[in-house]
């Protein structure tokens, strides 16, 4: 087959018994190209003046329907900021617009991955500001373990693991809180800067939002991207990161964000190597207790900035 036929086909693995997808098409994805596809949507008029945060559809998706559909969720109009340059309303936008996406996609597919990846480090190809989401027809399997996670202690009649875990999680390891949200750095981060969003209400997907609590999302987000990039006296400006909104349509799921921030010390990234990779052993070489302290006041101390 071409390599250039857009086509995906699931490929399933029999031993680690989940799916991959392979989709030969995208080898030749533009990388860095001068012609920003996103800004064209504003000259080529498919976005009205307006629109400060669209969909686009993935010119190269790894996921055609009916096993998925792929779209890049674009920011901004302005080419070259970046997430931690939006205002709290931009973002907010951006959030209503990830909810709107979510109803769509989670009407068609069991499984939504909206998610962004953060700078060149985690081979971002396009430089506007921009996130992306999956309609996905199976359920991918880090999710599914969360779900049975979930689902065994129901069955074991303790209620929601989540909401135990964001009440009893001690001070010293939460980074920022408003009035509808949390984070933390949890003692299980798997990298040093890594961070967990739980709404304090019990809600398991964005459908179930309302307008206030994505407006604090918003601002929380902002408040713990702004710590990154202030961390190490803002040596490690832009602190390249993976962000992943985990829900799932059960209403025994709890809705949560994970930023896997990959920046460790100035110019030097955490890598998932052969432990992580191969064997699905993690090993965090920081103290999460320090690092979540580092992060509170570099977060504190952007919000002074
Ligand atoms: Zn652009
Ligand atoms: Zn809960
Ligand atoms: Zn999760």
């Amino acid at each position: 087959m071409k390599e250039d036929a857009q086509v995906t086909t699931w490929v399933w693995n029999p031993i680690l018994r989940q799916y991959l997808v392979n989709a030969p098409h995208r080898m030749s994805r533009r990388e860095g190209s001068s012609l920003c596809p996103f800004c064209a949507d504003i000259s080529e008029g498919r976005v009205t003046a307006d629109m400060q945060a669209w969909l686009h559809p993935n010119d190269f998706p790894p996921l055609l329907a009916p096993m998925g559909e792929a779209y890049i969720v674009v920011y901004s109009r302005d080419h070259e900021r970046i997430f931690s340059q939006l205002t709290v309303g931009e973002v907010t936008l951006i959030t209503k617009l990830w909810r709107d996406l979510y109803c769509d996609l989670s009407s068609r597919y069991p499984a939504v991955m909206i998610f962004e990846n953060s700078g060149e480090a985690i081979g971002q190809t396009q430089c506007h500001p921009h996130g992306q989401a999956y309609g996905v027809s199976v359920i991918p399997s880090t999710l599914e373990r969360e779900l049975d996670t979930v689902v065994q202690e129901y069955i074991a009649g303790r209620g929601c693991l989540f909401c135990r875990v964001r009440l009893e999680i001690e001070a010293e390891y939460q980074v920022a809180a408003n009035k509808t949200w949390q984070a933390f750095l949890p003692p299980y981060a798997r990298y040093p800067y890594e961070t967990h969003l739980y709404p304090r209400r019990h809600v398991a997907d964005l459908a179930a939002m309302d307008d206030e609590e994505l407006r604090d999302l918003a601002a929380l987000l902002l408040h713990v991207v702004h710590g990154y990039n202030m961390l190490f006296g803002g040596t490690m400006e832009p602190m390249p990161y993976m962000l992943g909104l985990h829900q799932i349509a059960d209403e025994r799921f709890h809705f949560h964000i994970e930023i896997l921030a990959v920046g460790r010390a100035p110019g030097k990234l955490k890598y998932a190597a052969s432990s992580e990779s191969l064997w699905g052993l993690w090993t965090n070489d920081s103290s999460p207790l320090q690092k979540a302290q580092e992060l509170r006041q570099a977060i504190i101390k952007s919000e002074k900035e």
